[in-house]
């Protein structure tokens, strides 16, 4: 299957030899007639999702102050008052979700303190997704007692903005994820701009959206060697645009998320097409570009975080896209739909579309 391969070392002519038990070889070249008119790209690292409000999915129209933030923005009040069967359910919905449409891992930040954390590894048990799951403090009872059962508890914090916390309680929380070898990461700058040289003061792994930030912020991140994770869907949603060309041109490493489960559907296919529509706007984002942050980004993102997902080559976790024009790139980031694909291959095994029905 598959007629060009996609990869960190560009584009070329290719395709997959499989038998009834997996992947036999990649090979590189002009494929056999018969070989299906396909794409073959590395796996999809989702870099920024919150799984855990999916069930509220499709959220209320509003400004973020009133749909997101703590503690009583829309998405805090569900995710008290709903059934946590209800929120397992949805959660084991959106990561089978992209298991299916060929995301191999994922980055989650996760509400509701410890209890959250554990509802979190409940619904992705046995699931073929792997996923870097970071906490944060519920927001009941002492905040500092709590930041380090929840660190235990998980990969590191993730948390909604530095100015929902007391200076001093965040900067413990960052010394503490440190000592500890977890990650640290925050949104920064979404909706109005924050200052960066506090919160890179804080040594996150990485930070979430950056839509209210200037170039200078940006060259500050590229400095400090801090990753930038984009989620054009959900800043759509709230009127916001990624300048996803200008902190390439910074030189900051860019990764692309579907954020949270009420707002977008954690199809990474959807969020390339409305990266390239939104990069379309400055005018410099290439077809190439945009697959690269959904692929190659996500995963320099896991390398900051010190926790390698993908320590598999791009040979073991790929996703096989069916084509019919002759411009896969363009076709992929304008038109194609996660019907399109064809198979998943994770870990050498080849899953094809209609044994995973999504
Ligand atoms: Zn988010």
């Amino acid at each position: 299957m598959g007629r060009w391969l996609f990869d960190d070392w560009g584009l070329r002519k290719g395709y997959l030899r499989v038998s009834e038990d997996g992947l036999e070889e990649i090979c590189e070249g002009a494929p056999p007639s018969d070989s299906l008119k396909a794409l073959v790209i590395p796996g999809f690292i989702n870099a920024h999702t919150h799984i855990g409000d999916a069930f509220a999915y499709p959220a209320p129209r509003g400004r973020v102050e009133e749909i997101v933030a703590p503690p009583d923005g829309y998405k805090h009040r569900v995710l008290r008052s709903a059934p946590p069967e209800r929120k397992l359910a949805a959660m084991r919905e959106a990561a089978t979700y992209m298991a299916n449409t060929g995301t191999s891992g994922f980055i989650d930040f996760r509400e509701e303190g410890v209890k959250g954390l554990k509802e979190f590894a409940e619904s992705l048990s046995g699931l073929p997704v792997r996923s870097v799951v970071l906490g944060r403090p519920s927001g009941f009872g002492d905040p500092r007692g709590e930041a380090s059962s929840v660190l235990d508890a998980c990969d590191g914090f993730g948390l909604s903005a530095a100015r929902d916390f007391e200076v001093g309680l965040l900067r413990e929380m960052a010394s503490l994820t440190r000592a500890s070898g977890k990650a640290f990461a925050l949104h920064a700058s979404e909706c109005v701009r924050e200052d960066i040289d506090a919160i890179l003061d804080l040594k996150p792994a990485f930070l979430v959206h950056m839509t209210a930030a200037e170039d200078a912020d940006y060259a500050r991140c590229a400095e400090a060697g801090v990753p930038v994770v984009v989620c054009p869907r959900s800043n759509e949603f709230f009127g916001f645009r990624p300048r996803i060309s200008e902190l390439k041109r910074s030189g900051v490493t860019v990764a692309l998320g579907t954020d949270n489960g009420m707002i977008s559907v954690p199809d990474m296919i959807e969020e390339m097409k409305a990266a390239f529509r939104l990069g379309r706007l400055s005018g410099a984002l290439s077809p190439t570009d945009v697959v690269e942050l959904a692929t190659s980004g996500g995963r320099k993102v896991l390398n900051a975080t010190g926790k390698i997902l993908t320590n598999s080559a791009p040979d073991s976790d790929l996703v096989v896209i069916r084509v019919s024009g002759d411009d896969p790139m363009l076709e992929l980031v304008t038109e194609a739909r996660s019907e399109r694909i064809h198979a998943v291959v994770r870990g050498g095994k080849v899953w094809r579309a209609e044994t995973c029905r999504r």
